[in-house]
């Protein structure tokens, strides 16, 4: 497995550059282009598949599978659904019709902004790297990727496959952590898209804010799950424990935390152990489908909400700093004040808060900021409408979590303190796309549009 080397930052400057000179050269604009880039990036992912298998192993012990469903597949799909839509989504549009404007063919081009800029986190560094690449791409822009250095295996690779698969005087990778990101922020970019937490979104906006570049945030929060006793239980529970143990609960969509009617508590608890059970018959620890939390530091982060909550430990709560393990672990009766309601987990601990009613759990949701995801599980369509209609949140789902991510044709992002902007499909194109008002007027137009010029008179204007 390859070694993942930082980039000199001495050399940030020349690579964004050149990436700016290859974009002068208007390559990227030409569809053919951007379809053979997009086909390239597709083998990129196909041929390599088992070492992107592989370096997620190492990263963060993920199992193949999650891999497979959670990077490559979804990805593959936004590589093949950007390539069959390009030239339909780049085609210049006629503006609405307008007998006022219409022998001014107004039009909208759909133009690249120009060289961007993309960060990425550790927690799915292939998607949340390669998703906005295709958006990129697709928009006919230049692009330079800084991939997080948290996950330096899958970093690595792709630091070697990019320049064999894709052009590289338009697509580069920077690898780094602090000073180099840094270094790449103080350049002049046409678009930075962020993907990572709230705390250094602010220092991109504020870098960003230098140059007025305009940045999209993809970030995270506590998505809550609402239940309702008249939902599908075992479901319920099975989908929730999932969403919560799938990459160890490192999913920025991964549901935080559950409020559950008081008197429905034991009963939710129990199927939630007996999902634990049927997932790791052996126990996670022994289990090959059950990631790694992917820093010790981040381990240390969890034992010590662990250690500190105030609620009542149903089952896991096992830590291993050393070994970068956390148990899958939910614990009852939490309050709001709890340590375990602090901040984002990010990590396979499910705190559940007992409330008396939906009126309740929606003042819960409502004094938290505007999470990422908010998840209800009910067979009852008024509970869901109430719940949704009086919270806001990036994503509202009901009885599933986690995979509204890959669902073709909705926007992925968050509001507020969970992201500004949505990606994927066409939305990563427009993301990454200039919408230039343009028009063409004739000169036998001043007929009826004389009256503009001075020097005025009283009813010039005949409208
Ligand atoms: P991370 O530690 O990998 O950091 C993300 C990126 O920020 C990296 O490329 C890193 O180099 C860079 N970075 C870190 N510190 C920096 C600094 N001081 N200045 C400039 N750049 C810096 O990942 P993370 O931020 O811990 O990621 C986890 C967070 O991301 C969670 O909050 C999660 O919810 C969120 N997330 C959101 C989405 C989404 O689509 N909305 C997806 C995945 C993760």
């Amino acid at each position: 497995m390859s070694q993942l080397m930082y980039t000199p930052i001495e050399d940030i400057p020349k690579i964004q550059g050149d990436v700016r000179s290859g974009f002068g050269s208007g390559k990227t604009k030409d569809i053919a282009f951007r379809k053979a880039q997009l086909l390239q990036l597709a083998y990129l992912i196909k041929d390599n598949q088992q070492r992107f298998r592989d370096a997620l192993h190492a990263d963060l012990g993920r199992p193949p599978t999650e891999t497979d469903l959670f990077e490559i597949f979804v990805t593959l799909g936004e590589v093949r659904s950007a390539y069959d839509n390009v030239a339909k989504w780049a085609k210049t549009e006629s503006a609405a019709f307008s007998l006022n404007w219409f022998a001014m063919s107004p039009a909208i081009r759909k133009e690249p902004k120009g060289v961007v800029l993309v960060i990425s986190p550790f927690n799915y560094p292939i998607y949340l790297l390669l998703t906005p690449l295709v958006g990129a791409i697709s928009a006919g822009c230049a692009a330079v990727l800084k991939p997080s250095e948290q996950a330096p295996a899958t970093a690595a690779l792709l630091t070697e496959l990019l320049p064999r698969y894709l052009d590289p005087t338009v697509y580069r990778i920077v690898n780094g952590g602090i000073p180099e990101t840094t270094k790449i922020l103080e350049l002049p970019w046409d678009h930075i898209m962020y993907t990572g937490n709230g705390r250094v979104a602010r220092i991109i906006a504020a870098a960003a804010a230098k140059h007025l570049t305009p940045i999209s945030t993809e970030l995270g929060g506590k998505s809550p799950v609402v239940i309702d006793p008249k939902c599908d239980l075992k479901l319920a529970a099975k989908r929730i424990f999932w969403g919560k143990i799938a990459n160890a609960g490192q999913i920025c969509l991964s549901p935080d935390y559950v409020l559950v009617p008081r008197t429905f508590q034991d009963q939710f608890v129990a199927a939630l152990k007996e999902v634990h059970d049927s997932f790791f018959p052996e126990g996670p620890r022994a289990s090959d489908s059950f990631s790694r939390i992917v820093s010790e530091q981040h381990t240390r982060r969890l034992k010590k909400l662990l250690e500190d909550t105030q609620g009542t430990v149903v089952f896991g709560g096992e830590v291993d700093v050393e070994h970068k393990y956390v148990a899958p672990t939910v614990v009852r009766d939490v309050t709001e004040r709890d340590s375990l309601m602090s901040e984002e987990l990010f990590g396979p601990v499910l705190p559940i808060i007992p409330v008396e009613d939906v009126d309740e759990a929606i003042a819960i949701i409502n004094r938290h900021d505007h999470p990422l995801a908010l998840y209800v599980f009910s067979q009852d369509s008024k509970f869901k409408a109430k719940v949704f209609d009086n919270t806001q949140s990036g994503s509202a789902i009901a009885n599933e979590v986690v995979i509204q991510a890959g669902a073709h044709g909705l926007p992925v992002g968050g509001v507020g303190p969970s992201g500004t902007g949505y990606y994927t499909g066409k939305y990563g194109f427009d993301m990454f796309t200039h919408h230039r008002a343009t028009m063409d007027s004739q000169g036998w137009l001043d007929w009826v549009l004389g009256g503009r010029y001075p020097p005025y008179t009283a009813g010039s204007l005949s409208l």
